[in-house]
């Protein structure tokens, strides 16, 4: 067994070494784009948008076990199939949506945007998916296992920084760890390789292969949507050089709330999406793909327009990375529904995922090894014992609970969970879910951020990137992968994880 495991991990820094490491690790992150915008309180307003500083990340990376991680790894191409399935499953998603929509506004604008578009008639039958299934480890009595957190069907973040960090840490482990008087867990680190830039860049690649040339004679592109004011931009860019350094293919960004200034719908059957340079209007492209890395949450759609424009891009031609189906087939209650067996018996597989997958398959069997337990906050009778445990002081503290949203800070832990259902009307409940919270097994790190460490007990968790491109209507799989993965870690006293909501910040593993 590694050094690693056995307690002395990190090593204790003097002074002067940490001070060294610190050094080493702000100009490797600015000198390889492991970066991002300064937070306002750092930076003033930079109006001029000139500044990038280090993001958040671990001086060293975090042991991790290698059967888990392998484990996480191998099972990704599956849950690529499983979210397919489920984004075109429209009668399924139908009840899932009825589940949530009277208690969530955003959900049934959603669901609007695909009732209008389904009512003309889709033109586009591909859809791609950049997947990022969450896990953490999970200690019972005789071994580790990975439990889910979610699954993340739109704007799955960081697989851009995710690469850079395992560079560090490598870079690390060759150059500084050896210097350091504690130097013996350095000789041994079994740091894997990660490709989720390139893996992230090939799904973008194959679905603007497969859209083709343009019949309008224009060049064809792919577009990103952002969000103005975007501090983890740079993540976004390294995605962006990946893609179109793979044989030229042209890249813009457009912020979501500008969709409607600079795309048209071509006016033939086809209902191409024309995109006009904003500096040069006279040059037009065709969209092949649009990449939402906006759009995920209602802050995207303060008003009428911007639904308008999420249609405008729905209804296009181009093939959508997330469709609004696929977007929906993220809802945590798709999540807590694959997990929940029916009461009658606790040991069958639930026939919601038996819906997707042989309930006999070693796959099926696999995944349902990283569901933890989920329940509804409904009237049924799983809801009512959720609804029990939710609002007892006691009952509440082993749970989280969610809406149906993403990005960060929109859940509830523990005691606050009764409070929070307070203000709720009764009738409403039933738009969250409730999760057991993992407990992974304790760490401890140091993390660099905003150029102080913080050190101690940190949590961490692992996403595996998924890249999946197929055809709605005939369900054929055109392009399946797993795209390389991120490592998490956050602070054990914190309870969300999320590096861009300022909780969490990068790692990466040292296989143990
Ligand atoms: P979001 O869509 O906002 O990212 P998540 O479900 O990923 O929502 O929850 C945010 C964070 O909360 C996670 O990254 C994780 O740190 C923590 N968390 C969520 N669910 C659990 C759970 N069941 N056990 C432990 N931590 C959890
Ligand atoms: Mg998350």
């Amino acid at each position: 067994m590694s050094s690693i495991t056995q307690g002395s991990y990190p090593p204790v820094l003097q002074d002067a070494e940490r001070e060294r490491l610190v050094q080493v690790v702000k100009d490797w992150t600015v000198a390889h784009g492991l970066t991002v915008r300064p937070p306002p309180a750092i930076a003033g307003n930079d109006a001029e948008g000139i500044l990038a500083t280090s993001a958040p990340v671990t001086l060293f990376p975090s042991p991790f076990p290698k059967s888990c991680f392998e484990e996480a790894k191998a099972i990704q191409t599956t849950y690529n199939d499983l979210y397919a399935l489920i984004s075109q499953d429209e009668e399924f998603l139908t009840e899932m949506v009825k589940e949530v929509a009277d208690g969530d506004e955003f959900i049934a604008n959603l669901w609007n945007v695909h009732l209008r578009v389904k009512k003309e008639g889709y033109v586009q039958n591909l859809a791609l998916g950049l997947f990022r299934s969450d896990y953490m480890v999970h200690q019972d009595e005789s071994s580790l296992q990975i439990k889910q957190v979610e699954f993340n069907t739109i704007a799955s973040s960081f697989g851009g920084l995710s690469t850079q960090t395992s560079l560090l840490h490598k870079h690390l482990a060759q150059h500084e760890y050896p210097l350091l008087s504690f130097s013996a867990f350095a000789t041994n680190l079994d740091l894997p390789s990660n490709d989720s830039a390139a893996g992230l860049a090939a799904g973008l690649r194959a679905a603007f292969d497969a859209y083709g040339p343009s019949t309008l004679g224009h060049p064809t592109c792919v577009l990103f949507l952002t969000q103005s004011g975007e501090r983890n931009v740079f993540d976004q860019r390294h995605l962006e050089y990946a893609l179109s350094s793979s044989g030229s293919v042209p890249v813009f960004r457009l912020p979501f709330s500008e969709i409607l200034t600079h795309t048209t719908i071509a006016p033939t059957a086809q209902r191409q999406l024309i995109y006009a340079l904003p500096s040069n209007p006279s040059l037009v492209f065709e969209v092949a793909v649009v990449y939402l890395r906006a759009g995920y949450g209602p802050g995207d759609y303060p008003t009428q327009q911007a639904w308008e424009a999420r249609y405008q891009i729905e209804r296009s031609n181009a093939v959508c990375c997330p469709t609004v189906l696929t977007q929906l087939a993220g809802m945590k209650k798709v999540q807590q529904v694959l997990a929940t067996p029916e009461e009658s018996n606790t040991n069958s597989v639930p026939s919601a995922l038996a819906k997707f997958m042989s309930p006999t398959s070693e796959k099926t069997q696999r995944l349902l090894k990283t569901f933890t337990n989920i329940y509804p906050l409904d009237t049924s009778p799983s809801g009512l014992h959720a609804r029990a445990l939710a609002t007892s002081p006691t009952g509440c503290q082993k749970y989280v609970m969610k809406p149906q949203r993403e990005g960060g800070g929109n859940n509830f832990y523990r005691s606050a969970i009764p409070e929070q259902l307070k203000t709720i009307p009764e009738e409403h409940w039933n738009s969250f879910i409730l999760m057991e919270i993992i407990e992974p097994p304790a760490l401890a790190n140091s993390i660099l951020r905003n150029g102080a460490v913080e050190q101690g007990g940190v949590i961490c968790e692992l996403g595996v990137y998924g890249t999946c491109l197929w055809d709605q209507s005939s369900g054929e799989v055109k392009f399946n992968e797993e795209a390389g993965y991120l490592l998490r870690t956050k602070g054990d006293k914190s309870e969300e994880g999320g590096v861009a909501a300022g909780y969490g910040c990068m790692d990466s593993v040292a296989l143990v």
